[in-house]
């Protein structure tokens, strides 16, 4: 096993855990923020703060940041691959660099007016997404984005290690809304036991409890029950003394620190 002084866990944590959330559901106002609460947790929040009164619409969400939590920036228009078929006007495939690079500059001015409080935050790719154009012209939107922040979450199936990991592309694990509470805690757990930064993507959250898990379920097409989630946040918190459970940007700036001084 590695030494555990090779990693940048604090307060001799084994492993690190994020708990994030993208497009701003109403239900993780109601139902998520309140158990984060319940546990003294922390998450990180990625919302597109879009339309005309993207101000008064995300003043929640201010509130969200003020109690500690990261406010993230998921870009305005949300644009993905044409190949969902969604009809939308844009699509990853047609735009270019500079299009994608105003977007999320203004969605950051935004987030900027509304939560000056907190200056710094990390971006969370669009559907995971992370490139432009499509064939002999595609090319990563990546370097775009570590112009403007200190790290991106992106989806993936290994946990980040805190040496190698691409910080402007980071592994996340998709929740799906099938999964239960011990799902959730055996993705957890991984964390300590590889030394690595395990991220978890959420999506919608719902009272009720599941269906159950059937075939052909969709990551975006159930909610997770605030069960499921409740029993991730016991176990994060029960396991404290192992687990540093923390928003993105936190961690990301510990890994940054820690690099530095690994080079000096
Ligand atoms: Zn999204």
């Amino acid at each position: 096993m590695a030494n555990r002084s090779d990693f940048p866990w604090p307060n001799g944590c084994h492993g690190t855990v994020s708990l994030t959330f993208d497009d701003g559901s109403q239900s993780q106002l109601d139902i998520a923020i309140p158990i984060l609460k319940a546990y003294d947790l922390l998450g990180t929040f990625y919302i597109n703060p879009r339309g005309e009164d993207w101000q008064q619409k995300l003043q929640p969400w201010r509130g969200v940041a003020l109690a500690g939590h990261e406010v993230g920036n998921h870009t305005i228009q949300h644009i993905c691959s044409r190949n969902f078929g969604w009809g939308r006007a844009k699509t990853l495939e047609d735009i270019t660099l500079e299009e994608i690079e105003t977007d999320v500059v203004e969605a950051e001015r935004r987030l900027q007016a509304l939560i000056p409080e907190q200056p710094v935050r990390t971006f969370c790719y669009p559907c995971y997404q992370s490139y432009v154009g499509e064939g002999p012209t595609r090319q990563s939107y990546v370097p775009v984005i570590a112009r403007h922040f200190p790290a991106a979450r992106g989806m993936g199936e290994a946990a980040n290690h805190p040496e190698l990991t691409d910080l402007h592309y980071l592994s996340a694990s998709v929740v799906a809304g099938w999964m239960s509470g011990s799902d959730l805690c055996g993705l957890a757990a991984v964390a300590p036991e590889q030394s690595r930064w395990m991220i978890l993507a959420f999506h919608s959250l719902q009272q009720e409890p599941s269906s159950g898990r059937h075939l052909g379920a969709t990551y975006h097409g159930s909610a997770l029950p605030a069960d499921s989630f409740r029993e991730l946040c016991e176990y994060l918190a029960r396991h404290r003394d192992q687990i540093w459970t923390a928003p993105v940007v936190t961690v990301a700036q510990e890994i940054i620190a820690w690099r530095q001084d690994r080079r000096t």
